[in-house]
């Protein structure tokens, strides 16, 4: 099963990917996480995605995309993956159905998970204080500047992904404001809906 989660930060994409992830037994494929360990890596790419991520603005469609053509050749995505922060613009839409055509493949669902732009604040806040009340660090783009940044890029990149995706009926919206039990219920549901399940 290949499946795209879509929403803004802190709509809780990484939480619902996970469980996915466990149910189906296929990987979760967060963008965000393979470009901060591109970047931890120090190598010139790396640290150029560091900076536009601490800065909140999104990594150019082509390094992304290098990426994510390498990832979805590895053994364990044969049999399907969740991609979690991707895509993010039409453009890296457009090429994630031309690799999946290419290899005569398709999406079977694209998850929207919509929650109220006033609720990301706290959100983030919250995953920023959960890591630290687990002694880790916070990631360095959960702050509030950086975070204003990272909406903007959502509304102005990615909600036309969202567009992207409706306009070829692919999009199921989820009400991403519910507790997290009846987000996963209701994304099971919308799983449960599509022509080929
Ligand atoms: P995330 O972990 O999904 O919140 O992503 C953290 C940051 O990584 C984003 O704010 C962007 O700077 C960068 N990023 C992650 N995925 C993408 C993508 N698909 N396209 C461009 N930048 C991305």
């Amino acid at each position: 099963m290949r499946i795209v989660l879509l929403g803004p930060p802190g709509a809780g994409k990484g939480t619902q990917a996970a469980r996915l992830s466990a149910r189906h037994g296929i990987p979760h494929l967060s963008t965000g996480e393979m470009l901060r360990h591109a970047a931890e890596t120090g190598t010139p790419s790396g640290l150029r995605a560091k900076r536009l991520i601490d800065a909140g603005n999104l990594v150019p469609d082509a390094d992304v995309l290098g990426i994510v053509a390498t990832r979805l050749h590895d053994a364990d995505a044969a049999r399907g993956y969740i991609l979690d922060g991707f895509p993010r613009t039409v453009g890296q839409a457009e090429a994630l159905d031309i690799m999946l055509e290419t290899h005569g493949q398709a999406l079977d669902a694209v998850l929207e998970l919509r929650v109220d732009l006033s609720a990301l604040v706290s959100r983030v806040k919250a995953r920023a204080d959960a890591a630290a009340a687990a002694g880790q660090a916070p990631r360095a783009d959960d702050n509030a500047t950086t975070l204003a940044r990272r909406v903007n890029a959502y509304l102005e990149a990615t909600q036309p992904v969202s567009d992207y995706y409706a306009a070829t009926r692919r999009l199921s919206p989820v009400d991403g404001m519910a507790t997290p039990d009846e987000v996963d219920a209701a994304i099971a549901a919308a799983l449960a809906r599509r022509p080929t399940a």
